[in-house]
């Protein structure tokens, strides 16, 4: 028999396109909680028949009536029911609504319980061979040309790999901005279709991306490398010696990398890392 906790929001994670990535847990969960929160009543419909989920009080919850159906819901959780929020696929509140109804059940001292499952962002990144050590998820740019030259000028500095969701007719322009402010030589990663019978994952660099992206058709996670560091050069001597010192190193071996890495003459870096280790100002 399912059992939900009573008063309890479940965040519920739902395939992104492949039915077959519904999580044992969500299946238990959707089964035993009386209310369901959705984008769309019947998409939802639609899965927990498809999923043999029988179906429960459907309530519509988008980026258009969010604020007004929040109430109506803590109220029931707050008389003892246990309400599962979805969203039409993924993760509910990532780059999809949720995320007020889960402030305000936090705030009411609620509690809330993430069931996760897939979501597209982590489905590519961890498949499109880019670094995954650090990313930022940036989610939607602005549609219009300006917005998005704007938020991609704001990235360009970010060493991390940088994660974009696109609709798939703007990923032609999308690819061209991000060429132009973040340069062609970045590394990118179309992904396509995740999970589903067309998955495709077009790697090159932001410059053959979008020279050759072709038509695109179905969702899209586009994936950029993060900005190159950039090699120190002599003026940076004092703050690699620094570095070096506070590392750890001796002075001539500091004295020593640091002239490697900066290409500053070995004496100069000497006379650097004795002063600096001597706590006098470097002349
Ligand atoms: N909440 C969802 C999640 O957890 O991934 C995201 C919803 S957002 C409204 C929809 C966007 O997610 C699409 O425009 C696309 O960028 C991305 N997306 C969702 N499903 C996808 C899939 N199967 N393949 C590629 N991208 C997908």
């Amino acid at each position: 028999m399912s059992t939900a906790l009573p008063g309890t929001l479940y965040v519920v994670g739902v395939p992104i396109g492949n039915l077959e990535d519904i999580t044992l847990r969500a299946l238990r969960v959707l089964r035993a909680v009386p209310v369901i929160a959705c984008e769309d009543t019947r998409r939802t419909g639609k899965l927990l028949s498809l999923l043999d989920v029988p179906r429960p009080a459907l309530v519509s919850l988008h980026d258009h009536n969010e604020a007004q159906r929040v109430e109506p819901l803590l109220a029931r959780l707050e008389a003892g029911e246990s309400v599962a929020l979805v969203s039409d696929a993924g993760t509910p509140a990532i780059s999809d609504p949720g995320f007020r109804l889960v402030r305000a059940a936090t705030e009411a001292g609620l509690p809330v319980v993430p069931i996760p499952g897939p979501s597209a962002v982590i489905t590519a990144l961890c498949a499109a061979g880019l670094p995954t050590d650090q990313f930022r998820f940036v989610g939607f740019v602005p549609s219009k040309a300006e917005g998005r030259r704007k938020a991609l000028e704001a990235l360009s500095e970010a060493r991390e790999t940088l994660v974009f969701y696109e609709s798939p007719h703007r990923v032609q322009a999308f690819l061209e901005a991000a060429r132009e402010v973040l340069g062609g030589d970045r590394p990118a990663v179309v992904a396509r279709e995740l999970t589903k019978r067309f998955e495709e994952f077009r790697r090159g660099t932001l410059g053959s991306l979008a020279a050759d992206s072709g038509v695109i058709r179905g969702e899209v996670v586009l994936l950029v490398g993060g900005a190159p560091e950039v090699a120190p050069t002599e003026d940076d001597l004092e703050a690699v010696v620094g570095r070096l010192l506070a590392a750890g190193l001796s002075p001539s071996r500091a004295a020593k990398e640091a002239a490697e890495l900066t290409g500053a003459r070995k004496k100069a870096a000497y006379a650097l890392a004795l002063a600096l280790s001597e706590g006098e100002p470097p002349s």
